[in-house]
C-alpha cells in the first residue's frame, strides 16, 4: 500500500467507519482525523476512530497523502476549502459523498491543481455519528470511483489498491453515470421509505399503535431505510436533483401501469412484473449482498433473543 498517512475529515459513520478499517487492515498507514463539532471529536478520540485527532483541517491533513472528506454533500465545498492552503505536495483528495457530479465540481473548483478522485463507497446504514462507524463497513460491498477524465492512472490505481484493502470490491465510472444508477438504486427507494412512512402516520384511520403493531407487513422494512440521516439525504436530493427527477419520472409511470393494472383486475400484468422482481432479489443474494435467510435473518435474532430472556 502506497500511503503513509489518511486524513479523515468528518468522523461520522463513513469517517469513523474508515478510520477503524484502516487501523484493523492497513496498520503501517497513520491515520488523522477532524470533525467540524468538537462533541464529535472528543468521542472520536474516546473510540479511536484515527490515531490523532485535530482541533482543526488544516492540522489534520499537515502530511497526509490521502485526504478522505466524509460530510454531507452539501459540506463538501466548505470541507475543501478548509483544507485548501493545508493540502502536502501530490496528496489525494477523496470523499465518500453519494452523489458525484455536484461533488466532482465543488471539488474541482475549490482545490485547483490538486490530485482529485471522488469516490463512493455503496456501503452505509441508517445510523449515523461517530458511535456508528464499524471496521468491516465495507466489506464486500462495492465502492465507486469517479476520476476526472485527466486524473493519474497511477494515482487511480492507488485509491482503487486503497479500498480494495479494506475489503471492497471497485469500480470506476464517470460521476454522470454514477448518479443515474444510484438515483434509481438508491437514492428513490429512500423517497419512497420516507413518503411511505410519512403516509402511514399520517392516515387518520390507522392508529400509530396499529403501524407499529403490524409492521412486519413489510412497513418495518421501509423504516429501517426511513431512518436514516436526514442532513445526508437532504443533501442527496438538492445534489443529484437531475438524475434523481428523470428516475422518479420513470417511477411515477410505472406506478400509474401498476394502478391501471388493479383498477381493472389486470393479474397478468400484476403476476409478470413480481415474476421479474422476485428473479432480481434473488440474483442480489446470490452475489452475497444481502441475507438469504427468511426475513432478512431475523427469525434467528428474535429466537436468540427469546432463548438467552
Ligand atoms: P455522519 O455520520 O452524519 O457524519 C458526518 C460528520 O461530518 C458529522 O459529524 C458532521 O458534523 C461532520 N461535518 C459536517 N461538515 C463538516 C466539515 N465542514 N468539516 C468536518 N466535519 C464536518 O454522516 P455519514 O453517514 O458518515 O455520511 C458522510 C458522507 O458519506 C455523506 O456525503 C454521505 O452522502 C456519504 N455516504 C453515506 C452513507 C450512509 O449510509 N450513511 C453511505 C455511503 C456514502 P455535524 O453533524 O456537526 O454537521
Amino acid at each position: 500500500m502506497s500511503f503513509r498517512r489518511v486524513a479523515i475529515m468528518g468522523l461520522g459513520l463513513m469517517g469513523g467507519s474508515i478510520g477503524l478499517a484502516v487501523q484493523r487492515h492497513l496498520p503501517g498507514i497513520a491515520t488523522s482525523g477532524f470533525d467540524s463539532d468538537p462533541a464529535v471529536r472528543r468521542r472520536a478520540a474516546e473510540r479511536g476512530l484515527a490515531g490523532t485527532i485535530h482541533a482543526s483541517a488544516a492540522e489534520a491533513v499537515e502530511g497526509a497523502d490521502l485526504v478522505i472528506l466524509c460530510v454531507p454533500v452539501g459540506a463538501i465545498e466548505q470541507a475543501a476549502s478548509a483544507i485548501s492552503g493545508a493540502l502536502a505536495p501530490g496528496a489525494v483528495v477523496s470523499d465518500v459523498g453519494s452523489s458525484k457530479q455536484t461533488v466532482c465540481r465543488a471539488l474541482a473548483s475549490v482545490l485547483q491543481g490538486a490530485c482529485i478522485i471522488p469516490a463512493h463507497p455503496v456501503a452505509g446504514t441508517e445510523n449515523s455519528g461517530p458511535d456508528a462507524g464499524f471496521a468491516t463497513l465495507f466489506h464486500r460491498r462495492w465502492c465507486i470511483v469517479t476520476p476526472p477524465a485527466q486524473a493519474d492512472p497511477a494515482q487511480v490505481a492507488r485509491l482503487v489498491s486503497f479500498w480494495q484493502a479494506l475489503g471492497a470490491m471497485v469500480e470506476t465510472m464517470d460521476p454522470e453515470h454514477h448518479d443515474r444508477v444510484l438515483a434509481v438504486t438508491s437514492h428513490i427507494p429512500h423517497l419512497i421509505a420516507y413518503t411511505i412512512v410519512g403516509t402511514a402516520s399520517d392516515l387518520e384511520e390507522v392508529t400509530r399503535s396499529e403501524v407499529i403493531k403490524f409492521s412486519a407487513g413489510g412497513f418495518r422494512d421501509f423504516t429501517r431505510i426511513a431512518a436514516s440521516d436526514p442532513v445526508m439525504w437532504r443533501d442527496v436530493f438538492l445534489h443529484n436533483r437531475e438524475a434523481v427527477l428523470e428516475m422518479l419520472e420513470r417511477f411515477l409511470t410505472d406506478l400509474a401501469v401498476m394502478r391501471e393494472a388493479i383498477g381493472t383486475g389486470d393479474g397478468e400484468t400484476m403476476f409478470d412484473l413480481f415474476s421479474r422482481t422476485r428473479s432480481i432479489r434473488r440474483s442480489i443474494v446470490a452475489l452475497g449482498q444481502d441475507d438469504p435467510r427468511p426475513d432478512f435473518g431475523r427469525e434467528d435474532h428474535e429466537q436468540a433473543a427469546l432463548r438467552t430472556d
